[in-house]
Order: C-alpha cells, then sequence, then structure tokens
C-alpha cells in the first residue's frame, strides 16, 4: 500500500485546510495510506507523534476552517543537509514514499532539494548503519508534487495561488467598513496591504474598491507621484467625493528604490498647505490571512489537491518535480522549478531596483 504524507508550509493561507482534506481523502478513495505532517518541515525533521497517519473522519468540515489545522512553520534545520537527512530517516520510520507539499516559493524550493538530495540521503543512511540495503529498497524514488499556498498570489505560472482571493476578499471587506467612516468624515485613508515582491494583493484591491490611488512594488510612480496623486484625489474631491482610499502594497517603492511609506502618503495628503485632508493609517496586517476561504478558494483546493494526488501517484524516478496549477481555468500540472526560479527573477529584479525588468518578466507571465 502506498503511503502518501501531506503537509503545509511557509506563511499559512486559507484554503490550506481544504488542500489536505482533499489529499487525505483522495489518498484513500485511491486505496493509499494518508498521513500529515504537522508543523510544516518541523514535523518531518522531528518525527515521531508530527508524523500522523489519517483517516477520513479526521478532515471531516476542514473546508470551512480557516488557517491550516496540521500547522506550519519555518523550519531553520531544513536548510541544511543534517535536518534533511533526518527528515529522510523519519520518512523510511513511517513508510513514507510520496510527498505533497502546499506553500509557497521557499517551502516548494526545500522540497525539490530534497528530492534531488533522496538518493545520496539514503546512501547515508545505509552507510551510516541506521538502515540496511533491504531496508531502504522501496524507499529508492520519492515523488514530491507541489501545491501554492499563499496569499500574494505570488508564484509565476499559476493564475491564481490558493488563499489570494480570500485575501483579496478580505481586503474589500475592510475597506468597505473604513470606507463608511471615512464618508462620514469626509476622511482619507492609506491602507497598507501584504505584498514585499508582488502587488497582486494591492492591485486588484485597487480595482475592486475603486480605490483613489495604489502602489505596488513591480511598477513604481513616476518622479512626480505627489502631484500625480494629490491631483486625482484633488479632481474626486471637486466631483463630489467625500472619501479618499489609497493603497500602498508593503513593497512600494519609487523609481530610485526609496520605500514609499503609508506615513510619507499621510502626511502629502495631510499637508497643511496643499490638500489638508484629515488622514489616516490602516494597517491591515494579519487580518488578510483571516477568516475562512471563500468559494474560489475551497474550489481551488479541493480540485488541485485532487490533481496532487494523481501526479504523486503518477511520478516516476523520470519525471520532473512538478506543482499544480491553475491557468485559464484548467487544474495543469507544471515544472516545479522553472515556476520557482521565475519568481525569484521578478524578486531580484525588484530588490536590484530594475523594474523595467519586473515589469518585462510579469509581463511574460501572463503571455505565456
Ligand atoms: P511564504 O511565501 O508565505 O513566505 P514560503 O514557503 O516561501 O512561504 P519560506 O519561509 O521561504 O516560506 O519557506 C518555508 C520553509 O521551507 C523554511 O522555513 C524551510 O524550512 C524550507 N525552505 C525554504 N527554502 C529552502 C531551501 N532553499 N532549502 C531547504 N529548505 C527550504
Amino acid at each position: 500500500k502506498k503511503k502518501i504524507a501531506m503537509m503545509t508550509s511557509g506563511g499559512d493561507a486559507q484554503g490550506m485546510n481544504g488542500v489536505i482534506r482533499a489529499c487525505v481523502r483522495t489518498a484513500i478513495h485511491m486505496g493509499c495510506d494518508a498521513f500529515c505532517v504537522y508543523e510544516g518541515y518541523e514535523g518531518l525533521v522531528q518525527g515521531g507523534d508530527l508524523i500522523r497517519k489519517m483517516e477520513w473522519h479526521d478532515v471531516r468540515g476542514w473546508l470551512s476552517e480557516g488557517g491550516t489545522l496540521i500547522g506550519t512553520a519555518r523550519c531553520m534545520a531544513f536548510y541544511e543537509r543534517a535536518g534533511r537527512l533526518q527528515a529522510a530517516k523519519n520518512m523510511i520510520l513511517h513508510g513514507i514514499d510520496a510527498l505533497i507539499i502546499c506553500g509557497g516559493d521557499g517551502s516548494l524550493t526545500g522540497a525539490d532539494k530534497f528530492r534531488a538530495e533522496w538518493p545520496s540521503l539514503l546512501e547515508e543512511l545505509v552507510s551510516t548503519k541506521q538502515f540496511t540495503r533491504e531496508q531502504i529498497e522501496p524507499h529508492k524514488h520519492l515523488n514530491i508534487v507541489g501545491l501554492v499556498g499563499s496569499i500574494d498570489n505570488d508564484l509565476s505560472g499559476t493564475d491564481a495561488t490558493i488563499g489570494c482571493y480570500s485575501a483579496l476578499t478580505r481586503i474589500c471587506e475592510m475597506v468597505d467598513y473604513i470606507e463608511a467612516t471615512a464618508s462620514s468624515h469626509s476622511r482619507a485613508f492609506v491602507i497598507e496591504v501584504m505584498g514585499r515582491h508582488c502587488g497582486w494583493l494591492a492591485l486588484m484591491a485597487g480595482v475592486a474598491t475603486g480605490a483613489d490611488f495604489i502602489f505596488i512594488p513591480e511598477k513604481p510612480r513616476e518622479d512626480n507621484w505627489r502631484e500625480e496623486m494629490c491631483g486625482i484625489v484633488q479632481k474626486h474631491r471637486t466631483l463630489g467625493k467625500r472619501k479618499t482610499i489609497v493603497i500602498v502594497a508593503e513593497g512600494a517603492h519609487d523609481r530610485e528604490g526609496q520605500k514609499i511609506t503609508p506615513e510619507m502618503v499621510r502626511e502629502l495628503l495631510a499637508d497643511k498647505s496643499g490638500l489638508a485632508i484629515d488622514s489616516r493609517i490602516t494597517t491591515l496586517g494579519h487580518v488578510q490571512r483571516g477568516g475562512v476561504a471563500v468559494a474560489y478558494d475551497r474550489m481551488l483546493a479541493t480540485l488541485q489537491g485532487v490533481e496532487a494526488v494523481k501526479a504523486v501517484l503518477e511520478a516516476t524516478p523520470e519525471t520532473e518535480t512538478c506543482f499544480i496549477a491553475v491557468t485559464e481555468n484548467k487544474i495543469v500540472r507544471k515544472p516545479l522549478m522553472k515556476a520557482v526560479e521565475d519568481t525569484k527573477a521578478v524578486a531580484a529584479a525588484i530588490e536590484a531596483h530594475d523594474f523595467d525588468k519586473a515589469m518585462s518578466l510579469r509581463d511574460a507571465e501572463f503571455s505565456d
């Protein structure tokens, strides 16, 4: 009987529980044993009670639960070979031969590294006499499949990551609340949303709430952004708007790479010699990760979870490690490392303040 383990890793995202529910039940449906690794890679490294066999009823009701019920963690030990060796040992002790990981690009990079290193980890476990050659024989190949759980929608190669539409919905709900009070007092609100290297949440929240102005990491404003923003806000006010909403992604910069902070924007809107609008800041923070998954994320989690189990069962030693994407509404398998490399290239371009490159990489993603 094949034994498939599944885990959530990196930052939590709405829909992760839906993934685990779908994977556990599909694995059982296909005649396999399902295991959950609790606390991300920490659970693989520590083993013991953090690796648990799951039954059908163990994941009952999980579609409508927020966060991740099997926990997630950042695990320093897994960056080191010694940690991954310990993880390999624990997997063999539990008889696990396939792994499904739901996380961001970091977690998926770790997964790919683990799979590539697997034969040499087994050799080391034999040479250090922790297992005999016969004991490791059934574990010679490790199949790994990735699922992208992230609120940022920052992974290249997929139209939506699991969680991003829930986070976007949360932002819209919060902006709606704020708008009511903004309008009552004729105030401006500068709202900071998540997204260090990816402005998807800020951009889509801007569209979905009809914000007056937005700042995103990939496409800094021109040098005259102050005049531009104040001009637009002024125009909207002249047309009778009683509220002003400016959305700032946490990774927003100007063209020189200087961070644009909510405080800078607020001061500008409040400037007595300029617009002189009563202006406040709201940092949404972890609220964006909170609450239950919206219908789209539940659907994505379920369809992709089913596909992940199929992919892990069909994988051969020759197949490249894949992740499950959604492209033009179709659930598809794609090479994992190409997507991770493309994602890291955008982040590196932003870090290097090469914004033209960042934008052309984003454009290429959408024309793929
Ligand atoms: P998020 O997008 O929410 O930050 P993530 O999956 O990118 O999620 P990370 O903190 O980068 O989050 O990674 C989660 C864990 O994955 C790390 O704590 C570590 O255990 C493992 N990991 C990440 N990168 C690597 C790597 N290069 N090699 C080995 N393990 C890694």
